[in-house]
């Protein structure tokens, strides 16, 4: 079968038994792979009623037709299972450098059951499988564990693995691969740790079955083209996905002292993607295969921080570990976020709980008592780094961090700052500068979460939905955003079930080159309509499963402190500049291969690193859209900057076809062939 190998390995960990499972070509077909078919086999094995941290929560690693192809941003895999922070559908995307040993395995993914009573890894092989004992593991952090399951496999094994943090079950464990390349959200390492399995190794030597190879060339060539001239690309790769950190903090995107204030200018100056490059990056990395090579490797040499060289900060472990705790010290952010790595714990969730607790610290809510004596507050490096061991080891009031904020703010208070949605915490974009990340975050099927939609990209101007009939918005406005979220919901769905990289992707086209994509691997001929349909089936069955798991529309609520103006300090306008100069820049393709190259080295040297002062100067010259103290601002001003939020969710809740408590209707389910997750609703 093109693009697939039409079988999934089962592995029972409690009977020590493994088995073939074989897929139907017309789930492929209906699904896609990835995210989407797990989604699929999840809800048919009735698997939202296990305890997620129980042997019966299916664990289920699985890649996508593109996967070990050499598509730009396709060397991706999916984790998926029931989360054990959310207790909703549970899933984390991985890049780095397993999903092409995977797939050279002949398997299109693995569902792992039961639990193993002593630690044990998997060796996995197109000839066969191995349960190896890991008792010898057992306590190593992830980047040692690589090390020494590759030296006993085969050195071209690629290997996933946890460290402390799976082992420990924190809520908000990662699984790890290539040093640095992490499943970060919802658990999924935690998932690992419960079932007493510290890594799973693979080595192949299958090929990966192409339908039609003169499309798939084309197709390759048109990719790298648009790579190439992208500046988004370029962006990336210069500065990582910290290039953001500028932008973003002239538009007040970036929270800074757990989302009370808007703008921090020298916290931006130390973080950001242009200072990690002038001061720590000792090189550029990538995940197999990707020619954005978007990943920064870091050394510090010295001092209370020094690391030797490994992952250095993209933008969410920045802005999480940075400007979230108001802590400017790049050597400590940078160490804090080495260590969430190299323990396996989600580096937005640490920051997050982190940074909620230090507020009801200061709020009196959480005492000296309840931190074993440690006296928590904002900018306080050596904490920052302690807090972080902590956690992964769950030492002390680590143990509690461990839980996530949700649990900890039910246990304290102070629920109104604690900023998570379904109880994962929310990535480091502000709904209040771009209004559909309300949307994303409140409707998302894994809880707050940007990467599981294309909703960030659309209101920086840099995406648009026109090629599947829906107009873009503008990022402070509510109408259209529900039909925005709903398309881009789907695109993210594709790109969960496909296995590839929204980064790339991004730096690409739109839904056209994907179809193209996908189409020459796996033959099958989609229409763009049939790929919507494919990503809305994946989204729903999510949806449902999420329902199924409990939720309803109280859980679709966001945090009140993310929807009205910032409490301190000054907070900017600026989106609405920076849409349609994106808009603008990212959609005008030079094709003269030397222009376009002097244009990007333009970008890099002069524009991205002095971007905060060119939109804030935009800013003092048009006064009225450039921004506001906030100490100063009218009521009417204050008024006029409140997300409106229920608007938004109520169109949504319209288009989507859900009932008063969040459910889809049948008519909406079965239109995509869902009549038996429309049973199993109606049964709620
Ligand atoms: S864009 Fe970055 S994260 Fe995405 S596949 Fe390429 S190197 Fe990996």
């Amino acid at each position: 079968m093109n693009g697939y190998y039409g079988k999934i390995l089962r592995v029972d960990l409690t009977t020590g038994t493994t088995e073939d499972m074989e897929i139907a070509p017309e789930l492929y077909r209906k699904y896609l792979g990835g995210s989407g078919l797990a989604a699929k086999l999840f809800f048919d094995m009735g698997a939202w009623d296990t305890d997620p941290l129980g042997p019966d929560n299916p664990l289920m690693i699985m890649h996508g037709p593109l996967a070990g192809t050499t598509l730009p941003g396709c060397s991706r895999l999916e984790v998926c299972a029931r989360s054990p922070l959310t207790g909703i559908w549970g899933e984390s995307s991985m890049g780095g450098q397993v999903s092409p040993q995977f797939r050279a395995t002949g398997y299109d993914g693995i569902i792992i059951t039961g639990a193993s009573e002593k630690p044990v890894y998997l060796y996995v092989t197109d000839e066969g499988v191995e349960i190896r004992d890991a008792s010898h593991l057992w306590g190593k952090d992830a980047f040692e564990t690589e090390e020494l399951v590759t030296a006993e496999t085969d050195k071209r094994a690629r290997v996933m693995s946890i460290g402390q943090g799976g082992e420990n079950m924190v809520k908000f464990a990662a699984i790890v691969n290539d040093k640095g390349s992490l499943a970060g959200r919802t658990g999924m390492g935690a998932v690992m740790g419960s079932k007493k399995l510290k890594a799973v190794a693979f080595r192949g030597k299958s090929k990966t079955p192409i339908a039609d190879e003169e499309a798939y060339k084309a197709v390759r060539e048109r990719c790298i083209f648009e790579i190439k001239t992208s500046i988004t690309a370029d962006g990336l790769h210069a500065f990582g996905s910290n290039v953001h950190m500028e932008m973003g903090m002239a538009i007040s995107d970036v929270p800074v002292k757990n989302w009370r204030e808007a703008q921090w200018e020298k916290g931006m100056d130390a973080l950001s993607g242009v200072t990690v490059a002038e001061k720590i990056m000792t090189k550029t990395h990538a995940c197999y295969g990707c020619p954005v090579a978007c990943k920064r490797v870091v050394k510090i040499d010295a001092g209370p921080f020094a690391m030797e060289e490994g992952p250095g900060l993209e933008y969410e472990g920045a802005a999480g570990l940075g400007t979230l705790q108001r802590c400017d010290n790049l050597e400590a952010v940078s160490k804090a976020n080495e260590l969430t790595d190299r323990y396996g714990i989600d580096c937005i969730s640490t920051g997050s709980t982190i940074a909620y607790a230090t507020e009801a610290y200061e709020r009196g809510l959480i005492t000296k008592e309840d931190t074993g004596g440690l006296e928590l507050g904002w900018n306080k490096p050596e904490l920052l780094v302690k807090l972080v061991e902590m956690t992964a080891k769950r030492e002390g009031f680590g143990d509690q961090l461990a839980e996530g904020s949700r649990a900890l703010s039910k246990k304290y208070g102070g629920e109104e700052y604690a900023i998570h949605v379904k109880g994962l915490e929310a990535p480091m974009h502000d709904p209040r500068a771009l209004w559909s990340m309300a949307l994303t975050y409140g409707t998302g099927i894994r809880g707050a979460c940007h990467v599981n939609d294309d909703n960030l990209m659309a209101e920086l101007g840099n995406v648009s939905f026109k090629a599947v009939g829906v107009k873009g918005t503008k990022p402070q406005r509510r109408e259209g955003k529900a039909a925005q979220t709903i398309a881009a919901q789907a695109w993210g769905q594709l790109a969960g079930s496909a296995v590839i990289c929204l980064y790339a992707w991004w730096s690409m086209d739109g839904i056209e080159i994907f179809r193209d994509m996908v189409n020459a691997v796996t033959g099958a001929g989609y229409t763009k309509e049939e790929l919507m349909d494919v990503g809305n089936r994946a989204w729903y069955t999510k949806r449902a499963i999420g329902n199924l798991c409990g939720a309803r529309k109280a859980d679709d609520m966001i945090p009140e402190r993310i929807l009205v103006p910032h409490l301190e300090g000054y907070t900017s306008n600026l989106a609405k500049v920076l849409f349609p100069m994106m808009s603008m820049t990212t959609r005008f393709k030079i094709r003269n291969q030397k222009i376009a190259d002097s244009n990007k080295e333009m970008t890099r040297k002069f524009l991205l690193p002095h971007l905060f002062k060119v939109l804030t100067t935009v800013g003092k010259l048009l006064p009225w859209i450039g921004g506001t103290d906030l100490k100063k601002a009218s009521i009417e001003e204050l008024k006029s900057r409140f997300v409106d939020y229920d608007y938004m969710l109520e169109d949504y809740y319209r288009l989507r076809g859900f009932d008063e408590r969040g459910i889809p209707r049948r008519d909406r389910l079965e239109r995509l062939g869902l009549s038996d997750v429309a049973d199993a609703l109606e049964k709620l």
